[in-house]
């Protein structure tokens, strides 16, 4: 078994998970994020039973589960509410772990909370932004900082750039790579207070991939009034659909407001049986405006002592609740590749697990993953149906989405 000493660069949830999962294996870990202080930031966000499974070695799933829901089902429906397909979720569906649906500030908030008790309050260093690489020896690997105005250079055995999707490692080795491509879609997050619907574990997505409205609790203890936290996400093409992509509106930022009067034109009307959708965005505490983007797969992820991980090595749309998840399986691979070799051949084999899939998801994503049912049905039914029996086999259907699911490694195991 080896131990290294690992620079992390980032503490969003990959850089956490890595370095819980780098501690857990006997690694020393420094985790240097940039942010002037651990926020609590985002809104909701998915958590499949495999990645659940490398986070239940931290000990942290009870307080995960407090803090969201575990996901029995994820509905699929066209845009007045009707039921396409009931996709089974976590325990129900004969996973191990339960799938998770929970504020992204809390899970960042539960991981960092573990992750400092676990390595101790100074191995997490906040306020240095990295602004490049520096030398790479035999024994090690540099990366430069800005902290507090100063120009400095943190020293590793090995680097996990964990820096997201403007990730500054991932700048240096590919400089001409240029902004994340856009698809046209613009996406406005937020949460609300509301009844519960379907039982108060479902998530659901509704529409077409052009106007799209994904609605799931993110609580389930309801307040004195009966509510529970829901959060929701509306996407909308705002540009035409075109081979390839399209350079995105502005540099993204996560924490970018939105505004109510872009979503109530198309989802004005959408008051289904179970869940008032106008009323759920009317009743938002606020809303956030993201554009559909991802960037295209690498060629290569690890060189030498450094390699990328998380939204710095695949960044890819947020269909199919992989964004977090893919991160965490990277945390598990990486940890394990570094106990097993030394850290060059340890980052070349963690890349050979983890690259192959993760650019099939992107891949697929660009193809509109899972939502390329609600599309089918709306072609074949656009005006809606009183039994999806009527419209297509529903075994086709159910058949689509494992497929995707397959590709994803939903059924993967992680490694012990
Ligand atoms: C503020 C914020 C809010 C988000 N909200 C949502 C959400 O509501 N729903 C959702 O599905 N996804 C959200 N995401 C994205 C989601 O967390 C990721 O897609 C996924 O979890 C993969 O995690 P990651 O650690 O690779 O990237 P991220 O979670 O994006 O973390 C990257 C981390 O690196 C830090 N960083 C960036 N540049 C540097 C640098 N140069 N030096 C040092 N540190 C740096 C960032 O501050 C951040 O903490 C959000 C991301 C951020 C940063």
């Amino acid at each position: 078994m080896k131990s290294h000493n690992v620079l992390v660069i980032g503490a969003g949830i990959g850089g956490l998970a890595t370095a819980l999962a780098l501690h857990a294996r006997g690694h020393a870990v420094t985790v240097v994020e940039a942010a002037p202080e651990a926020r609590a930031l985002g809104v909701g966000i998915n958590l499949l039973p495999h990645a659940v499974a490398v986070l239940d070695r931290f000990g942290i799933v009870p307080a995960l589960i407090r803090s969201g829901v575990e996901t029995e089902a994820l509905l699929f429906a066209n845009r007045f509410g009707q039921t396409i397909h009931r996709d089974a979720r976590g325990l129900g569906a004969g996973a191990a772990f339960p799938q998770i649906s929970i504020h992204r500030g809390q899970l960042q908030q539960i991981l960092f909370d573990s992750a400092r008790l676990a390595l101790g309050g100074e191995a997490i260093r906040f306020g240095c932004r990295c602004i490049g690489l520096g030398s790479t020896t035999g024994s090690g690997a540099t990366a430069r900082f800005m902290v507090d105005g100063r120009q400095v250079e943190f020293s590793a055995d090995a680097i996990v750039a964990c820096d997201g999707i403007h990730s500054a490692v991932r700048q240096q080795f590919y400089p001409d790579e240029g902004p994340p491509r856009w698809n046209g879609v613009m996406m406005w997050r937020g949460t609300t207070l509301g009844k519960p619907f379907l039982g108060g574990r479902t998530m659901v997505q509704a529409g077409i991939g052009d106007a799209k409205f994904v609605v799931y609790p993110i609580s389930t203890a309801p307040d004195p009034d009966g509510n529970v936290l829901i959060n929701w996400i509306a996407d909308i093409r705002t540009k035409p659909r075109i081979d390839g992509t399209y350079q995105a509106p502005a540099r993204q930022d996560w924490m970018k407001p939105g505004s109510l009067d872009d979503l109530l034109p198309t989802f004005g009307s959408w008051s289904f049986d179970w869940l008032d959708v106008p009323e759920i965005i009317r009743n938002a505490q606020g809303i956030l405006e993201w554009p559909m983007v991802d960037r295209d797969p690498l060629p290569r992820w690890s060189f030498g002592r450094i390699a990328l991980a998380g939204d710095a090595a695949h960044p890819m749309y947020p269909i199919g609740s992989n964004g977090a998840t893919q991160a965490i399986l990277d945390a598990d691979a990486l940890s394990q590749a570094l106990s097993d070799d030394e850290p060059v051949t340890a980052f070349e084999s963690y890349e050979r697990a983890r690259r192959p899939m993760t650019s099939e998801i992107v891949r697929m994503n660009r193809m509109m993953g899972l939502d390329a049912v609600l599309d089918l049905v709306d072609e074949l039914a656009p005006t809606g149906f009183a039994r999806i029996e009527d419209v297509i086999d529903p075994a086709e259907i159910a058949s689509r989405i494992d497929n995707y699911k397959l590709l994803a490694g939903h059924a993967r195991k992680v490694s012990a």
